[in-house]
């Protein structure tokens, strides 16, 4: 038969009492409560028809009273279930430490709170978020314990859905081959991927992200806010990162989209506030950077041969015009001799001198015909720092046999100039190439060339030093005449290396020296009027 919530409460009394102990008001009372109802009647009703399972048992967990709620969720209603033990809402899935947790709690005193898994009376499996609270009688004993229980199978379901979802999301970007980081609007990361986590230990630059951030929104500039407020992305902005310690650059690209959230926290809850958030994908290409610059060296290196070999033709042939001159001076002044003399023995002589000196004129102008130009480009903006990088790249193989140790200080946002990148090439390979050979004699201590660039107002500045034995000051000017050479002759610089050099200087407007306060080597100054363009668009 079943007890009506009131009569069962009645006979409770140790209960009763302990609720009257927190609520005299409530509980000890007899003042009506609106239709004549008593607050204790009123508590009844409530527990009777509040929308979560209640149970109350003894000590043993037998079951003594249970609400309507409890019906609905277990299926069971008080008449099958009074008497009997809680653990037949059991699944017997629960692991049975989460019994001993929830015993071991109760018994202390304590409120027990957690999920178990049930069993409907169809048999159907659902999962109860189950409070348990011990109620105690006047001695401070356990008399009775009160369960409260909500079927959260959905929310569980749902909850579990968005781990799954998450546990998908990063499998699927775990696996991605490029370094993958979502950003909130702090800059902060939110998630990323096993390559970006690599990226952190390789790069040594701190946050990947952050360090990325900083370049793009340097190349960027208003660009970046633009997108970002269009919520529009980018892609295919390439990054170099210098090496640590001694190794080789890398080449990043980077592609970014921003999204928006809800905002998840209790102040957005009307609000419908967003939160905006960038996915940065940072993709390594050094491999494909390295193969481009392979490729660039290779064709550089063509044309450099080919300018290399226009060069030493016009080097033999003007060496070659420069020896026939000196016996030919010496023929025009035994000619002017016999002139002076007017002697009739002599004429045969003076029409042989007369014949060589101008079969000699007639070579001379010959050879000069046949001197062949320096190969002509065009002139464009020319940024010196890549002409100059591009020349450090194609002597690479000599700097690292000789063991040269190069100091290469850029200056960053370096103007152009305005000029031919293959003269210039030729000009700073020059410069170069005679730097590496000033510091390999085998008496040289230290191997050293420090090469740099900066700018003035108009100028756009170079210079070349080395750790040699440097110029004596008595031939530093002699330095830059044809054919003159500190090196013994005979080799196959002839001593025009520096000829061409000035003469390429002079075709840019620029000039050359060797500076005279340098004394640990020798040093080359080298400046290039700014492009004027250039100049317009700095001012
Ligand atoms: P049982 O043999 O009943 O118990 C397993 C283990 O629980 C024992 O080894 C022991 O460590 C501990 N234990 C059991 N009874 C006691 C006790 N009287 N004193 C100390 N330790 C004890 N279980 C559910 O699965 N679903 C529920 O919704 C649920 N609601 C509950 C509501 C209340 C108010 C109470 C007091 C208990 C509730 N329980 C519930 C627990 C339930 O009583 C059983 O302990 C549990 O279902 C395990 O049952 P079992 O037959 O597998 O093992």
């Amino acid at each position: 038969m079943k007890k009506s919530p009131l009569q069962f409460l009645r006979e409770h009394t140790a209960m009763a009492s302990v609720l009257g102990e927190f609520a005299p008001d409530l509980f000890g009372g007899t003042a009506n409560v609106n239709s004549g109802a008593t607050p204790y009647q009123l508590f009844v009703e409530t527990v009777e028809q509040v929308p979560i399972a209640i149970s109350i048992t003894d000590k043993k967990a037998k079951i003594l009273y249970v609400n309507e709620e409890f019906s609905k969720i277990t299926g069971y209603q008080s008449e099958d279930i009074l008497g009997k033990n809680e653990s037949m809402l059991s699944d017997k899935h629960t692991p049975r430490s989460v019994y001993y947790d929830l015993w071991h709690t109760i018994r202390s005193k304590k409120v027990w709170h957690g999920s178990l898994c049930n069993r409907h009376k169809s048999g159907q499996r659902y999962i109860a978020d189950l409070t348990i609270a011990p109620m105690l009688n006047e001695q401070g004993e356990i008399s009775h314990y009160i369960g409260m229980h909500r079927d959260i199978t959905l929310v569980n379901e749902a909850d579990k859905r968005v781990i799954n979802q998450k546990l998908l999301i990063e499998s699927v970007i775990n696996s991605s081959p490029i370094a993958m980081v979502v950003i909130d609007d702090q800059n902060k990361v939110i998630l990323d991927n096993h390559n970006y986590k690599a990226l952190v230990s390789d790069l040594d630059k701190g946050e990947p992200a952050a360090y990325f951030l900083n370049l793009l929104h340097e190349e960027m500039g208003d660009e970046w806010v633009k997108l970002q407020n269009n919520e529009q992305g980018f892609n295919n902005r390439e990054f170099k990162v210098e090496g640590k310690a001694g190794r080789r650059a890398r080449w990043f690209s980077c592609a970014g989209n921003w999204f928006k959230e809800n905002e998840v926290h209790a102040d957005a809850f009307f609000d419908n506030a967003e939160k905006q958030y960038l996915i940065l994908t940072i993709t390594d290409i050094t491999r494909q950077r390295r193969q481009l610059e392979e490729l660039h060296i290779q064709t550089l290196k063509t044309i450099m041969s080919e300018d290399e070999r226009v060069r030493s033709i016009r080097e033999t042939l003007l060496g070659a015009i420069h020896q026939i001159h000196m016996p030919m001076n010496q023929i025009r002044a035994a000619e002017q001799i016999l002139k002076h003399k007017n002697d009739e023995q002599n004429a045969g002589l003076l029409q042989i001198l007369q014949q060589i000196q101008q079969s000699g004129e007639e070579a001379i102008a010959t050879m000069q015909n046949c001197i062949p130009e320096i190969f002509q480009t065009a002139e464009i903006p020319v940024n010196l720092n890549q002409i100059l990088h591009d020349v450090l790249l194609l002597s690479d193989q000599r700097i690292w046999s000789n063991g040269v140790e190069v100091h290469w200080q850029p200056l960053a946002a370096l103007p152009n100039i305005l000029g031919s990148e293959n003269r210039l090439r030729l000009l700073f390979s020059q410069l170069l190439e005679n730097a590496i050979d000033a510091v390999s004699s085998p008496d040289t201590v230290e191997r050293r060339i420090k090469i740099g660039t900066a700018a003035d107002a108009d100028l756009v500045h170079v210079y070349i030093e080395d750790s040699g034995p440097g110029i004596p000051e008595e031939k530093r000017s002699k330095v830059f005449e044809p054919f003159y050479t500190t090196r013994p002759m005979g080799g196959q610089k002839a001593g025009m290396g520096l000829v061409i050099a000035k003469e390429i200087v002079n075709q840019h407007q620029g000039f050359i020296d060797i500076d005279p306060n340098y004394d640990q080597g020798c040093r080359f100054k080298i400046g290039f009027p700014l492009h004027r363009q250039t100049l317009g668009r700095l001012a």
